[in-house]
């Protein structure tokens, strides 16, 4: 049975999120972003839930968490519920992997990914998929995580050449998208061998129980977005609807992020900054005179 049949939040015929990780302060990028998916949600009277992905530490900055929350706040960018952290709900993704184990879905593998990379390109599997630590390791129990730990390796989610692996669906920008998840990306990692839960696992995870129905993010995002529904699927979840928003870029041409060391926003021209994001938004605004006006026109705006 699957583990998430009672959802935290009650349904509901709109939730979204924006869920940034703490590896920097805001940009314009991460702005646009979080814009998009909070006028996305007002427009269709829904709720708004920031969550911060905070499981990847060696990635993190100290005080960045703060510092987005800040900035967020700063551009009356509210969440309609508390924020949760992805680093205080590890027993919600061991209890996603015991399903995955439990149902035969998971291997441990040793391989590096330079390894994986090339036995791909062969058509070829790793020999870890055959010679699974996890089948000697029997049932399930509560310290079967650490023991891995101490074997080392990863943890792959099994996609096998089935009819199930063909994931289709429709971004609500970029329209019907079909992949092929075991011929495309192969069986991926939901568990490192650091010991940190991936991060296709932790968003699914997430997403399902906090009753999200529609994830507006970057473009970016949207080529794991089959795996991510493959997953769901394994896990028993529903899927939502997604909508994936072009990339900003700079003049230069590189990306609006942290990697091309955009800028972090002054929380001062908050005003400024959301003209901006309206603009990378193609959203005409009849030029606001306060946050409240320009948020209230871009909603307006979002509906048509
Ligand atoms: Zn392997």
């Amino acid at each position: 049975m699957c583990v998430f049949m009672l959802y935290q939040y009650k349904k509901i015929n709109y939730r979204g999120r924006f869920a940034p990780s703490p590896t920097g302060g805001l940009h314009m990028g991460s702005l646009v972003s979080a814009c998009a998916s909070f006028l996305d949600a007002k427009a269709s009277q829904g709720e708004w839930l920031i969550r911060m992905e905070d499981i990847d530490p060696p990635r993190e900055q100290a005080g960045a968490t703060e510092e987005i929350l800040r900035a967020l706040e700063a551009h009356h960018l509210s969440t309609c519920s508390e924020i949760i952290f992805q680093s205080k709900r590890s027993h919600r993704y061991i209890s996603a992997i015991k399903q995955l184990w439990q149902q035969g879905d998971v291997y441990s593998c040793r391989c590096s990914s330079k390894q994986i990379k090339v036995l791909r390109k062969e058509c070829l599997y790793c020999p870890c998929r055959d010679q699974s630590i996890i089948e000697c390791m029997g049932e399930w129990h509560e310290n079967i995580l650490d023991e891995l730990d101490q074997l080392g390796g990863a943890l792959r989610l099994r996609v096998d050449e089935l009819a199930e692996s063909q994931i289709v669906f429709e971004d609500r920008h970029y329209g019907v998208i079909s992949k092929n998840v075991a011929k495309e990306v192969g069986d991926f990692i939901i568990r490192r061998s650091d010991g940190l839960f991936a991060y296709q696992l932790a968003v699914v995870v997430d997403d399902a129980w906090q009753g999200i129905t529609d994830v507006v993010r970057g473009a970016d995002l949207l080529d794991v977005t089959p795996r991510q529904i493959f997953l769901q699927k394994k896990l028993g979840l529903p899927t939502p609807r997604y909508r994936h928003v072009p990339l900003v870029y700079d003049e230069q041409g590189n990306k609006l992020s942290k990697q091309h060391f955009a800028p972090v926003l002054d929380n001062a021209l908050a005003l400024d900054n959301l003209r901006v994001a309206c603009r990378y938004l193609n959203i005409k605004l009849e030029d606001p005179q306060s946050i409240e006006d320009l948020l209230s026109q871009a909603v307006d705006a979002w509906v048509k």
